[in-house]
């Protein structure tokens, strides 16, 4: 019998929706117009990319006009730090994409602060006024954390950058079409979201950017988006986006159920046969659904993800885009993890396509992987 595969990495990307999938065809197909093009055949497409753009203005509680279509997460993040102006605080457990801006946006001159997160995973509004520095234009604090699942009070936050004259941006990669997302009622300036994270297409995000404001443009080119994001659109894979956002949030409330039951069966599990296993930002109940962070004391995170792959079990340890550095990830040392918890901790996300017997298949093959020697 062929053996099932078990992806629980979402965190890292998500498998594409079937339903986004056959959105996107007729763009990839019959519908090739170029949506700036003067004749008939950009109708379609620029009909396309308006509603598109409404659907997803309409999960986040933005308008229309808010919303600037972008190559995925790193470009809307780049965006938001590299075309703010000011000073720049940003949180020290940042994904790359903003820790990495600010690094280039120091080398230019800019001032960068830097808050670390408390050691159970969140920033909060106190740090940010200990840390404050006149002339902070942008202050960028993600919604959910990647390697944790933490999930910040965004509002408050945003609440004290603005009582200080700055503007505020949040990554909300991890958590856009997994938890509510309200731009309104979260105050914020700047929001960034990646399709290929809630079942879209890679290589597709967007940037909200609240209207009124201005970031300065990262592309030099054609007057697309308004004149702020040149290039030609790429309008299938915004179509899935779409479509896999819409899906994803009329479906939030079961599938977050779901998930919730999985991670818990999980959590139970492990504790039941590993009771030194530390569950990573998990306490607080704050975190994303499906999102399960832990370790195991004294074990290598990498000798039990590679056991759990021969198995046909695909699990992270931190960050994918860090799988080739073996050294402990940026997030874990500014949460102050030992190095022996941070070395041994492996991260399990599940999806909303995931079941029970995965989460049964998942357990078994850890306690087989933990009884093995030399991890
Ligand atoms: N921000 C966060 C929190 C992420 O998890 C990721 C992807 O791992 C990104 C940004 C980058 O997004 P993308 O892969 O679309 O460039």
């Amino acid at each position: 019998m062929k053996r099932k595969l078990i992806y629980a990495d979402h965190a890292a990307t998500t498998p594409l929706l079937p339903e986004a999938l056959e959105a996107m065809l007729p763009f990839l197909k019959e519908s090739f117009g170029n949506p700036s093009s003067l004749h008939g055949w950009s109708k379609p497409v620029r009909s396309a990319l308006k509603e598109a753009r409404a659907t997803i203005a309409a999960c986040i509680n933005a308008e229309p006009e808010e919303i600037f279509f972008t190559s995925g997460g790193t470009e809307a993040d780049n965006w938001a730090v590299k075309g703010s102006s000011g000073g720049l605080m940003v949180s020290a457990y940042e994904h790359h994409a903003v820790l990495n801006a600010a690094a280039s946006e120091a080398q230019r001159g800019r001032s960068v602060a830097y808050v670390r997160p408390n050691m159970k995973g969140f920033v909060e509004d106190g740090k940010l006024a200990k840390a404050w520095k006149n002339g902070i234009g942008l202050v960028s604090v993600m919604t959910a954390n990647n390697e944790l699942g933490t999930r910040n009070d965004i509002v408050n936050l945003a609440r004290y950058a603005h009582k200080k004259g700055a503007l505020f941006h949040t990554d909300a990669v991890q958590a856009v079409g997994h938890v509510p997302v309200d731009v309104q009622a979260w105050d914020v300036d700047f929001l960034s979201a990646s399709a290929h994270k809630f079942n879209g297409p890679k290589g597709i995000g967007f940037l909200f950017i609240r209207k009124g404001l201005k970031l300065a443009p990262l592309l030099d080119g054609g007057q697309q988006e308004g004149g702020n994001r040149a290039g030609t659109e790429n309008v299938a894979s915004i179509v899935g986006m779409a479509t896999a956002l819409k899906w994803n949030c009329d479906n939030m409330e079961t599938n977050s159920r779901h998930l919730k039951k999985l991670t818990m069966g999980l959590s139970r599990g492990i504790a039941g046969f590993y009771p030194d296993a530390v569950f990573l930002g998990s306490d607080s109940g704050d975190q994303l659904p499906g999102f399960t962070s832990v370790a195991f004391p004294g074990r290598s995170a990498e000798g039990l993800l590679h056991l759990l792959d021969l198995k046909g079990i695909a699990v992270s340890s931190g960050a994918a885009c860090d799988s080739k550095n073996t050294q402990v990830s940026h997030v874990l040392k500014a949460v102050r993890v030992a190095q022996s918890v941070a070395r041994s901790t492996i991260r399990i996300t599940f999806g909303h396509e995931n079941t029970e017997a995965d989460v049964d298949a998942t357990l078994a093959a850890l306690k087989v992987a933990l009884a093995s020697t030399g991890i």
